[in-house]
């Protein structure tokens, strides 16, 4: 990494899942000669996931990590300026706007498109991430069809969890959920519906102590934290629902956010309230958080970036 000097960037992209990679395709193709930086994992989310079933325009389905290799390619072929690097610090006070790289290298810019994502919550345990891809998951909409028929569990009481519990529900024979208070956190309308569904199962005051299995998940135990009672339940999956961390704390005092750190935009745009700063993908999106809604904002940013870029007479 070059030290003290400073580069320009006409379009500068940070973050490499759907989302930014989109931009870029969209930015190279509009001849605002994109820079993306990747972050700390090219190719962010879908690099941890096994198969992808729901993205369109793959009828046999597709590794994640495969799929996120080809969209890098194509936006290498229609000229975007990939590079490795965690963009550390911005300031967004004047124009051009300012993004160190790995605490060095500064890049100015006379748009920014941020698509940093978002991380899920995770609960800490060592088979959770041994198993993470084998049964383990954190997204019941990209995994759930996996275990069509057979028995899941899913640990998180939030809207998240009471919304994938539903949606699990039509899918497998029995739900298994692990809510660690005598409370739910969802909206009422959604417990209630947890509640009136039955294959749900809801386990209270109860924590999740290890997910057993030597190569795919088997089994889950779980202790109830008022009793001590251990219980093991067979499951073929097991969904962690327990919240997600938007990637957006450099932009912190800079950019209207909501109070979880997801960037806020003008909705039906990628505009933050910065102009020149769009933002994409899943670090301002807590409601969807898919492959193709990330790539198709992705899309927008670019679309947005062009058009005030054009407007500013900048291009
Ligand atoms: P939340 O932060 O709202 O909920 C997280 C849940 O996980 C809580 O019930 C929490 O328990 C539980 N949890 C956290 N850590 C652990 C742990 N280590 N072990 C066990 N359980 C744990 O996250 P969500 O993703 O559910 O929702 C985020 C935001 O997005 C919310 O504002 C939500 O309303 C919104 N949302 C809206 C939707 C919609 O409108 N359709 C859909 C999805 C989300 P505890 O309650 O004990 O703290």
């Amino acid at each position: 990494m070059e030290k003290n000097t400073i580069e320009h960037a006409h379009c500068l992209i940070i973050g490499s899942g759907p989302a930014g990679y989109t931009a870029a395709i969209y930015a190279s193709r509009a001849n605002l000669k994109p820079v993306l930086y990747q972050g700390i994992q090219p190719g962010g989310q879908l690099t941890i996931t096994t198969e992808v079933e729901n993205y369109p325009g793959y009828p046999e389905g597709v590794q994640g990590p495969d799929m996120m290799v080809n969209f890098e390619k194509q936006a290498v072929r229609m000229g975007a300026d990939i590079r490795f690097g965690l963009a550390t610090k911005v300031d967004f006070s004047a124009r051009p706007y300012r993004v160190w790289i790995d605490e060095e290298k500064e890049m100015t810019a006379d748009a920014v498109i941020i698509a940093t994502g978002a991380s899920a919550k995770w609960l800490g345990l060592e088979s959770e991430q041994r198993l993470n891809g084998y049964g383990v998951s954190a997204c019941a909409v990209c995994d759930g069809f996996f275990f069509r028929g057979k028995e899941v569990g899913i640990v998180g009481a939030g809207d998240t969890a009471a919304e994938e519990a539903l949606y699990l529900s039509k899918l497998c024979t029995t739900v298994h959920m692990i809510v660690r208070r005598d409370q739910m956190r969802a909206s009422k309308v959604m417990q209630e519906r947890v509640l009136a569904t039955p294959n749900i199962k809801v386990y209270w005051n109860s924590e999740t102590e290890e997910v057993i299995g030597e190569n795919k998940v088997e089994s889950v135990r779980i202790a109830n934290n008022k009793t001590g009672e251990k219980t093991t339940i067979p499951v073929n999956g097991f969904f962690i629902a327990i919240g997600h961390q938007p990637n957006s704390d450099i932009f912190k005092g800079l950019l209207d956010m909501d109070e979880a750190g997801y960037i806020k935009t003008v909705p039906g745009t990628s505009k933050t309230n910065v102009p020149g700063v769009f933002a994409a993908g899943d670090v301002q999106d807590k409601i969807y958080r898919q492959a193709v809604t990330a790539a198709g904002s992705g899309c927008m940013a670019a679309l947005d970036a062009e058009r005030w870029l054009g407007e500013q007479g900048l291009h």
